[in-house]
């Protein structure tokens, strides 16, 4: 239900962010992007693929994400299917979301070794959806402890690191997974993002595992703020258990579920706004919109400022196409051609800037 304005503007920054990733300088803007947080085995890829409402990310009790995964979901209204294309295999299109997952395993596998290792480096992955919002998510590996196989010694700190140096940006919107069977105030997710985000104004509190915790416990003033108050709120999620992926429960059912148990539970019942996925992709998308609203004139004059500089670097090396300082870019003429596809966004964010 997001306003025209918030889904033109998404959509509009998806595609930048894709220009500057294929011309190999995507650290030159920071855009928007939602990334989870959290300790190991909280319910991250869950979360995220619940949202997605696809099954495709490697989950399991066990460490499954061991790269980031920079995933970038594509409305395509008019599209009957949904399809994937991974950055690292140009030109291949996935359709089987099993396959999707297998891809990534595998990927992470050639980068990170098959033994439980951690790499920084990211997968890219783009899902083209009629059932999705504009939006670019990062799945991230969590948080551990205690190194287990190839993983070095200092693994917590590696890890630490990484996360940081996406949950720092301060475009990142963050969601800090903390699963309701463990103590809140020790949450890695929360203490992470209260780190990178001190006034809490892009950090949502999600809680996974409602259904798990103890007898004669519930979530209720935890999700209502008041146990580590959050300017964004909290939303409570029922994922898939691992019995659940054991058996090939579909997304849809465990959607099914989580609604059934959040409107029967005698508690959560009464807190419709902050329980369940769908909730959370709403509030997500309002917060998103309004967020990119707010960073769009620095925005602007951010790609501004890079036109100029990619017009003199490009009048100061001419056809010279193996200049080091700007090989990317002028390469193939590409120059001249992101010169004016930078042109005609900066025109489109000029006018929306503008407009109203
Ligand atoms: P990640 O390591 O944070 O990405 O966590 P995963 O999404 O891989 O989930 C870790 C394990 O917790 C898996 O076995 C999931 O099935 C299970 N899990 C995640 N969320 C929930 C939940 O809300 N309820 C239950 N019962 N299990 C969950
Ligand atoms: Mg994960």
């Amino acid at each position: 239900d997001g306003a025209p304005l918030g889904s033109t503007v998404i959509q509009l920054v998806n595609k930048l962010q894709d220009i500057f990733s294929r011309v190999g300088s995507q650290s030159t803007i920071d855009l928007p992007q939602v990334a989870v947080v959290g300790s190991q085995s909280s319910g991250k890829s869950s979360v995220l693929e619940a949202l997605v409402g696809r099954d495709f990310l490697p989950r399991g009790n066990d460490i499954c994400t061991r790269r980031p995964l920079v995933l970038q979901l594509v409305h395509t209204p008019s599209s009957q299917t949904e399809s994937a294309e991974f950055l690292h295999l140009p030109g291949r299109t996935f359709y089987d979301f099993s396959q999707i997952r297998s891809e990534i395993q595998a990927e992470t596998d050639r980068e990170a070794g098959g033994n439980k290792g951690v790499s920084d480096k990211q997968i890219r992955l783009k899902i083209f959806s009629p059932n999705v919002l504009d939006i670019t998510l990062v799945d991230l590996p969590g948080l551990t402890k205690v190194p287990v196989g190839d993983q070095p010694s200092d693994i917590e700190a590696r890890i630490r690191t990484m996360i940081m140096s996406y949950i720092k940006v301060p475009t990142c919107l963050i969601l800090a997974v903390t699963p309701a069977n463990s103590d809140l105030a020790n949450s890695d997710a929360l203490q992470m993002a209260g780190t990178a985000d001190p006034d809490g104004h892009r950090t949502i509190g999600v809680i996974t595992k409602l259904d798990i915790m103890d007898r004669g416990t519930d979530a209720r003033n935890l999700l209502l703020g008041k146990v580590i108050p959050l300017r964004l709120g909290y939303v409570g999620v029922v994922n898939r258990s691992q019995e659940d992926i054991l058996m090939n429960r579909s997304i849809q059912d465990a959607l099914v579920a989580e609604e059934k148990f959040f409107r029967s539970h005698p508690i959560y019942s009464g807190l419709a706004d902050s329980c369940g996925v769908p909730q959370l992709a709403k509030k997500l998308n309002k917060i998103l919109a309004q967020h990119i609203k707010a960073v769009l004139p620095g925005l602007k004059a951010r790609i501004s400022t890079s036109l100029v500089t990619l017009a003199k670097e490009h009048q100061s090396y001419g056809e010279i196409s193996e200049s080091k300082a700007c090989v990317n870019i002028v390469n193939a003429g590409q120059g001249a051609v992101i010169l004016n596809i930078l042109s005609k966004y900066s025109d489109a964010f000029t006018s929306m800037v503008e407009g109203k």
